[in-house]
C-alpha cells in the first residue's frame, strides 16, 4: 500500500498536534497555513495533565512538564486583596497525576514544530476545501498554488473555520459569551507576587509566573461585542483594574500599550452533527470553540489530534492495505464529539460564575467559595474531574518512556 497522505488546513496547537501524531503514525503530512509565519499570539496557555498526557504520544509530554512553573501556592482572591481560597499544586497534581504547566503559546508552537520534519508545514498558504471526498473519492484542497489531493483532510483553521462552514452550513457557528479579554506577556515586576487569579464584578485578572522568568498577565470583563479602547487597551486596563491589590498595578505599570492582546470570547452554544464528513475531520476550535474559563480549548485541540491519529493508525480504525478513513473518522467523532461539548459546556458556566456583575451574587458567590475553601479545600478541584485526569486510549508511550525510533 502507498503511504497515506494527509493535509492539514491550519497550524495552529491542534493542526501542529494531527501533524506530529500523524507523522509518527506513518502518514505523509502537509501543514498549510495562510499566515506568513508561524508566529502565535504574544500569550501563554496552560496545558492540564490531560493535554500533557496526549502530548506523550508525539513524545513531547516530558518537554512540557518540565517547563512546569507554578510549584507553590497562589489562589483566589478579592479586588480588594482578600484571600478566597487557596490553591495547593502539589494536591492538584497528586488528584490529576501532574503539574498545571503554563507556558509561552511560542514555546508550544516550537516544542510541536521540532516533531515535524523540514517542509512539512507550508507557511503563506491560504487553503480552501474544495472537494470532502468519498470512500472511493480522495478530497482535494486548493491554494493559490494548486491542488492537493489527500486520503485524509484536517480542517483545523480555528474559530472561523471555513472548512466547518462547507461542510455544515446550516450549522449556526460560534456566539459571543459576553466578555472580553485581555493578555500580555511581560518580564516579571521587581517585588515578588503569590500567582493570583482575583474575581470581581464582572471582572477577573490574573497573574502568572512563566518558568523563562516572565509572567502572563490576563483579564475578562464583561462587556458589548467588539469594543475597543477610545485611547489603547493599557489604559482601558488602567480604568478597569488600576485599583485592585498588588501585584496587578504593578504588573500595569510594566505593561506598554503594545504587549496588551484584547479578544471578545466566543464560542460553540450547539454542537455539530458530526466532526467529519467525508474524508475530512474537524478538530480544536472549528469543531468546539470553548470559553478560555477552564483553560481548555487547546488541551482539547491536542487530545482531538492525538485521538484522531490513533483511529487513523492501520490496524485500528484504517483497514490493513487501505487509506479508506471512513471508519475511523466515525469513531473520531463518536469519541469527541461528547466530551468535548461536556467541556464546552462546564466552560460556559465557569463563565456565568466570574461574570457575575450584581453586588448580592457576587457576594454569595464569595462567600461560597471561602466557605468551601475553609470547609473542604479539595472540592474547588472537582470542576476538573473527568478533564484534567483523561487518558488517551492507547497507552503506547507511557510518560518518561522516550521512543527512539
Ligand atoms: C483569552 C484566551 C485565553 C486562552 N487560554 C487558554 C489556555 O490557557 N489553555 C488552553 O488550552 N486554551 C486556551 N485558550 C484557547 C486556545 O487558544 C484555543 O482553543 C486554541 O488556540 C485552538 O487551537 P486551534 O489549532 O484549533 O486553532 P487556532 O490556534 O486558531 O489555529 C488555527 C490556524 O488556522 C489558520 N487558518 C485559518 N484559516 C486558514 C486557511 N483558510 N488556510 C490556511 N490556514 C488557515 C490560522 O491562521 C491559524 O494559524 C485561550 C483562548 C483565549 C481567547
Amino acid at each position: 500500500m502507498q503511504q497515506p497522505r494527509a493535509v492539514v488546513i491550519g497550524a495552529g496547537v491542534g493542526g501542529l498536534t494531527a501533524a506530529a501524531a500523524l507523522h509518527r503514525r506513518g502518514w505523509s503530512v502537509t501543514v498549510l497555513e495562510r499566515a506568513a509565519r508561524l508566529e502565535p499570539v504574544g500569550a501563554g496557555i496552560s496545558l492540564a495533565p490531560n493535554a500533557q498526557r496526549a502530548l506523550d504520544a508525539i513524545d513531547l509530554g516530558d518537554d512540557v512538564r518540565a517547563l512546569a512553573a507554578w510549584q507553590g501556592g497562589g489562589g483566589l482572591r478579592t479586588p480588594g486583596g482578600r484571600w478566597l481560597s487557596r490553591m495547593d499544586s502539589a494536591t492538584a497534581a497528586e488528584r490529576f497525576g501532574g503539574p498545571l504547566v503554563l507556558l509561552h503559546r511560542a514555546t508550544l508552537v516550537d516544542l510541536l514544530v521540532s516533531r515535524l520534519p523540514e517542509g512539512v508545514v507550508r507557511t503563506g498558504t491560504a487553503a480552501r476545501l474544495a472537494d470532502p471526498g468519498a470512500a472511493g473519492r480522495p478530497a482535494r484542497v486548493a491554494t493559490e498554488d494548486g491542488e492537493h489531493e489527500a486520503d485524509l483532510v484536517i480542517g483545523a483553521d480555528g474559530i472561523d473555520s471555513a472548512v466547518r462552514r462547507t461542510l455544515f452550513p446550516d450549522h449556526p457557528g460560534p456566539r459571543y459569551a459576553g466578555f472580553t479579554t485581555w493578555r500580555a506577556v511581560i518580564p516579571a515586576p521587581d517585588r515578588p507576587f503569590e500567582p493570583h487569579e482575583t474575581w470581581g464584578r464582572g471582572r477577573i485578572w490574573g497573574t502568572q509566573p512563566l518558568k523563562d522568568g516572565r509572567v502572563y498577565a490576563y483579564a475578562a470583563a464583561v462587556a458589548p461585542p467588539g469594543g475597543r479602547a477610545p485611547d489603547d487597551e493599557r489604559s482601558e486596563l488602567l480604568r478597569l483594574y488600576g485599583d485592585w491589590h498588588r501585584p496587578v498595578p504593578d504588573v500595569l505599570a510594566a505593561v506598554t500599550p503594545r504587549d496588551v492582546l484584547r479578544h471578545d470570547i466566543r464560542y460553540m452554544a450547539e454542537a455539530l452533527p458530526a466532526y467529519h464528513r467525508g474524508r475530512v475531520a474537524l478538530l480544536g476550535d472549528a469543531a468546539h470553540a470553548m470559553a478560555p474559563t477552564m483553560g481548555q480549548g487547546g488541551n482539547q485541540a491536542i487530545e482531538d489530534a492525538v485521538v484522531l491519529a490513533h483511529q487513523l493508525a492501520p490496524g485500528i480504525g484504517l483497514a490493513p492495505g487501505t487509506a479508506d478513513p471512513s471508519a475511523a473518522l466515525a469513531a473520531y467523532t463518536r469519541d469527541r464529539l461528547p466530551r468535548t461539548m461536556d467541556v464546552v459546556r462546564r466552560s460556559a458556566r465557569t463563565a456565568r460564575m466570574i461574570t457575575l456583575t450584581g453586588v448580592p451574587a457576587v457576594v454569595l458567590r464569595d462567600a461560597a467559595i471561602a466557605a468551601v475553601g475553609r470547609l473542604a479545600p479539595g472540592l474547588a478541584l472537582r470542576s476538573f474531574d473527568g478533564i484534567a485526569d483523561w487518558r488517551p486510549p492507547a497507552p503506547t508511550y507511557p510518560a518518561g518512556a522516550r521512543r527512539t525510533s
